[in-house]
């Protein structure tokens, strides 16, 4: 089992190794590695990521085969399918790290904002499902004077999002709650930068309010 500070420490390298176009990993080079795994598997950090093309998980951590237990969805919005995906690697696999990541310009974030501030009755039910999700920490700035800045907004949008998630996945299930409490396990928000290709882990990671 990697405890979750060294599963944390492992992604930051590989993101920089990324960022700086400087990364290990190479897909076609994973024979070895997949015949290793075809039995078992102990991936050291669990990854819930928004579905956004540009954010395949294990490229931006520069990570490879067996390592990242990923799910990923638009908006990386948590529901019980998550929560219970989550539970899954954490028990079955002693994944202690958790990370929601989310991204800079994230579309999903965009519709949510778009759907408030002009509804539009023909949005499908499945759609729906996840700007419902994302709507509560999103819809209070546009109450502030961010609402003028569509830029800012939908940055301050997606960060808040991401924080919404961390908190849903911490207090989500008494299973996980537990695993925090007596069992080392971390969930903590990052948001990646489109940009720049950086991963900025949210400060106070270490804490599990
Ligand atoms: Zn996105």
């Amino acid at each position: 089992m990697t405890p979750a500070l060294e599963a944390l420490e492992r992604l930051r390298e590989g993101n920089h190794r990324f960022a700086a176009g400087d990364s290990n990993h190479d897909a076609r080079s994973a024979r070895t590695r997949r015949d290793e795994l075809a039995s078992s598997q102990l991936p050291f950090a669990a990854i819930l990521g928004c579905s956004d093309s540009r954010v395949p998980v294990e490229i931006v951590f520069d990570q490879g085969l067996g390592d990242l237990f990923v799910i990923r969805v638009a908006g990386n919005i948590v529901a019980p399918s998550q929560i219970g995906s989550i539970e899954f690697a954490a028990e079955r696999f002693g994944t202690r790290l958790v990370v929601v990541l989310g991204h800079s310009r994230c579309g999903a974030i965009q519709a949510t904002l778009e759907q408030l501030q002009r509804p539009r009755e023909n949005q499908s039910r499945n759609l729906h499902s996840i700007v419902d999700r994302i709507r509560p920490s999103v819809e209070g700035l546009l109450a502030t004077e961010l609402r003028h800045d569509p830029e800012t907004l939908v940055q301050h949008a997606g960060r808040s999002n991401i924080r919404a998630s961390v908190s849903h996945l911490r207090h989500g299930s008494p299973v996980i709650e537990q695993l925090v409490r007596h069992d080392g396990l971390l969930v903590v928000g990052a948001e990646y930068s489109l940009e720049t290709g950086v991963v900025d882990f949210f400060e106070g990671v270490a804490a599990a309010d």
